[in-house]
């Protein structure tokens, strides 16, 4: 197939850790035969250097013309560098907010597994997680409290603030649409997370994704009370595959999830919008306390371009081996220094990523 792809490589570690993902595409394409064309786009730190604004319009419309868009991750230190002095609103975290936005990526999905052989790095005890865990955290990511109508203001002389949490039947169904369609290619389970024994927000949510259930009558589904969510994800993580959830819910059990795994630079991320177009980033940030050095982990950035190629670009067994080769360097024991235990072979970033490519 052809494609076109944006890149942007973002800051700090992300020009080196987007390298290696490509570098795993470009092996994809030749063993599978695909053309990928690459757009360069500047975002975050990068954009400011070089227009003085963390994204531009230029950068959203040529992301518009892109398949999907795998990204670095962006920002500096918020001590030392000088993007930091710009008001909050020319920063480089607001280009990420505003493509979000503009690209209207409303579902954000953020796997969670435990690969075993990183099993150390857990901070579960064993008898909670036998057989590990392999879930996937499908977040609304546009609506709810975060995007509600809020103020903060003076009643009976007393300073006050409202945040409103709301969402309608249709931003439900469209997100309920993706977690059922996720799991009939995984293991068919959604667990639904609300607080519907108090919410009419969540008693809505409810409704509606149990609607949506009746569509996919392989795929069994769950209700869960966030309280109860954030408890069984410690206490047993190995019962949930797909976990489907408003914003605010998504965004602390999301975290919880990946703490879990014990490893950041592991954690691939996707946000998606309605059409098949998707912005794929790992999980965690710029770390400028390790860029230049050789140290960065480029898995979560390669495992977010497996994801790129099911999600976006329907190449199902070209994602399934490039997780495959994952999986093998793990067994193998190649570890870059976040991962490193006794008696595994340290590699530095590019090792890592020629270590993959050669096994895709
Ligand atoms: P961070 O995730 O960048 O770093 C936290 C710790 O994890 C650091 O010790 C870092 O070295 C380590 N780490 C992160 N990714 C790693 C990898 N791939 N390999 C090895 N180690 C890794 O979080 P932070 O320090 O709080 O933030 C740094 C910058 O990143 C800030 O500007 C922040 O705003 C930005 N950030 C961006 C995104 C994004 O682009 N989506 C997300 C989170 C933070």
């Amino acid at each position: 197939m052809d494609a076109k792809i944006g890149l942007i490589r973002g800051d700090g570690i992300g020009p080196e850790i987007v390298t290696e993902a490509k570098k795993v595409l470009d092996r994809v394409c030749a063993k599978y035969g695909h053309t990928f064309h690459y757009e360069e786009l500047l975002l975050g730190g990068a954009s400011i250097d070089a227009y003085g604004v963390p994204l531009t319009d230029e950068t959203i419309e040529a992301a518009k013309t892109c398949d999907a868009v795998l990204m670095g991750s962006i920002g500096g230190d918020a001590k030392t560098s000088p993007w930091y002095k710009l008001e909050p609103s020319k920063r480089p975290e607001a280009g990420l907010l505003g493509i979000r936005k503009a690209l209207g990526l409303f579902a954000n999905l953020r796997p969670a597994k435990l690969y075993m052989e990183l099993r150390d790095a857990c901070p579960l005890h064993d008898r909670v997680i036998p057989n590990g865990f392999d879930l996937i955290i499908v977040r609304e990511l546009t609506g709810g409290l975060y995007f509600g109508e809020r103020k903060t203001f003076t009643e009976n002389g007393k300073v006050t603030a409202i945040d409103t949490l709301k969402y309608n039947e249709d931003e439900i169904r469209r997100i309920a649409i993706r977690a059922f369609d996720i799991a009939e290619k995984r293991r068919k389970k959604v667990t639904s997370v609300d607080k519907a024994n108090v919410l009419d927000s969540s008693r809505l949510w409810r409704k509606i994704v149990e609607e949506v259930s009746h569509d996919y009558p392989d795929v069994t589904l769950e209700n869960m009370l966030v309280d109860n969510c954030a408890m069984q994800l410690v206490k047993d993580p190995g019962q949930f595959d797909v976990v489907l959830t408003e914003n605010m819910f998504g965004d602390i059990l999301s975290d919880e999830a990946s703490m879990i795994t014990g490893s950041i630079g592991m954690l691939s991320s996707a946000s998606l919008n309605e059409t098949k177009f998707g912005l794929y980033e790992p999980s965690g940030g710029s770390a400028p306390d390790i860029a230049g050095t050789g140290k960065a982990n480029p898995i979560a950035t390669i495992l977010s371009a497996a994801m790129m190629l099911r999600f976006s670009l329907d190449l199902e067994k070209e994602a399934d081996a490039v997780e495959a080769a994952v999986q093998q360097v793990m067994t193998e024991g190649y570890r870059t220094f976040d991962i490193m235990s006794d008696g595994c072979n340290k590699v530095s970033t590019s090792e890592m990523g020629d270590a993959i490519a050669e096994r895709v």
